[in-house]
């Protein structure tokens, strides 16, 4: 077992943060990286969280009793990019009391204009689609995956995401996980190849494939939906293929929705899977098979609204999609309680085995890591300080980012306050700033962090740099694993 890196930032300066001071007073400071579960105050000067008790004059007084004070959370799977999401994202992340998020799957230019128009004071970094726009079973050869690697960190991007319903080949699978390695690049992988499918032979064939390299494996509970065994074997499995690969790093998110494109042509969904998961509800693999689904609750439009998006059935539900020519988002409920749960509780001898809990939300309305975490530690599966490291440490490890995850003295004004009597986030403070309080968004702007090569592009967009180091990321250096002191 290890602990994370970050208390040496506690240690490392005690330069002063001149700026306005924000005192959260009295709430239950949860911060397992620095072995605090008290009530106390927490300090934030400026940008940075200060020592308790060295307010300036100027300070606001937050009244936090009652209240859990974390450090922000930081979610390694959303969305940034759709014309929604690159609109509403922002805002519905600083609304579930999330500080630092990773878009996966771009595009890349539509995640940054939308982090900059429509930023809510979060810090994100963003991975771009391998093989977006190409035709299907075209295979990328390593001289276009390579490209397609330098393209992305050009414009601003950390790295790419590879997609079951863009399959590429098993060997161009192994050549990307190669190349992210040598460029120093993220890879997340939602597993399933052109000789495998997005269930647990594709997260087979990933270990196998990955042969000891680091990736990021995205959304474990969705290969265990009970497509090749009952869910709970299943998770099982998977736990087993984890841990058999400790360089790689996964994530599960706790809602039971998934998310697909609704969108249908010639009487049939777009996307094949869709049409596997009507006739497994009992409906047939059809436009009218999806339109009875939506009717019935065996499936959802995902309607985006001013105020963000939300999952809804029935007459309301069909109404949005028919209005829509088809062309949104749906999802089904098919995230088996017995897979996620078990997922996200799991431990082994190097900590929690999926290392993160993640949403697959943003712009995608299942950002529910405060509340069914809340769900979780009250049914005991987590405590809650094992819930601040798998939903905050355990992201700003593997991003690098040594001053997020935690509350030390020097570490960034990242701070959420749930009431965790009502299940509500309360309170979300990014970079030193109230960007949510009681419902309202008012945070501006983002952080993006990026690689050297992206740092032009990032400017452009008016957005503020952070960059990104990859020998700092616990994926790269194999310690994104945390675990209480
Ligand atoms: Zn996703």
């Amino acid at each position: 077992m290890h602990r994370t890196q970050a208390p040496a930032i506690m240690n490392g300066t005690s330069t002063t943060h001149p700026g306005r001071s924000i005192v959260i007073r009295n709430g239950r400071v949860i911060d397992p990286v620095n072995a605090i579960d008290a009530i106390q105050d927490v300090v934030v000067t400026g940008v940075r969280i200060a020592e308790a008790g060295h307010a300036t004059s100027d300070g606001e007084v937050v009244d936090a009793a009652g209240s859990w004070v974390i450090p922000g959370l930081v979610d390694l799977h959303v969305h940034l990019g759709g014309e929604h999401s690159a609109r509403s994202g922002h805002r519905m992340l600083a609304l579930a009391g999330v500080t630092t998020a990773m878009d996966l799957g771009g595009p890349i230019d539509a995640v940054l204009d939308g982090a900059s128009r429509n930023g809510a004071g979060l810090t994100i970094a963003a991975l771009d689609r391998l093989g977006r726009g190409e035709r299907r079973g075209q295979s990328p050869d390593d001289a276009t995956i390579l490209r397609a690697f330098r393209e992305t960190r050009a414009r601003g991007g950390i790295g790419l995401k590879l997609h079951a319903d863009t399959p590429v080949s098993p060997e161009a699978l192994d050549a990307a996980i190669g190349i992210a390695e040598t460029t120093g690049s993220w890879i997340a992988i939602h597993c399933g190849t052109t000789a495998s499918a997005s269930d647990l032979t594709g997260l087979r064939e990933a270990v196998a494939v990955a042969a000891g390299r680091p990736a990021h494996i995205a959304h474990v509970n969705s290969y265990c939906r009970g497509d090749t065994a009952d869910a709970a074997t299943e998770a099982e499995e998977a736990l087993a293929l984890l841990r058999s690969a400790p360089a790689l790093l996964a994530e599960s998110y706790l809602s039971p929705w998934n998310g697909n494109w609704g969108g249908c042509r010639d009487g049939v969904p777009e996307i094949a899977r869709v049409g596997t998961w009507l006739s497994r509800a009992g409906h047939p693999p059809t436009e009218t098979g999806l339109e009875a689904a939506i009717r019935s609750g065996a499936a959802a439009a995902i309607v985006a609204s001013r105020h963000g998006a939300s999952y809804v059935s029935g007459d309301a539900g069909v109404e949005a999609w028919r209005d829509a020519g088809t062309m949104i988002e749906i999802g089904f409920p098919i995230n088996p309680f017995e897979s996620r749960v078990r997922l996200a509780t799991a431990r082994d001898e190097r900590g929690f085995t999926v290392a993160a809990i993640a949403t697959d939300g943003g712009g995608i309305s299942r950002n529910v890591t405060a509340e069914a975490g809340l769900a979780l530690i009250a049914l005991g599966g987590l405590t809650p300080a094992e819930f601040v490291l798998k939903a905050s440490t355990a992201g700003a490890v593997a991003l690098g980012l040594a001053a997020k995850g935690h509350l030390g003295h020097g570490a960034d004004g990242d701070v959420t306050i749930i009431d965790a009597a009502h299940s509500r986030v309360a309170m979300t403070i990014a970079n030193g700033e109230v960007v949510m309080r009681d419902g309202r968004v008012t945070g501006r702007g983002s952080r993006v962090l990026t690689p050297p090569e992206g740092v032009a592009a990032v400017e452009r967009t008016g957005c503020r740099v952070i960059t990104y180091d990859p020998g700092t990321s616990g994926l790269r250096n194999g310690r994104h694993r945390v675990t209480a002191a």
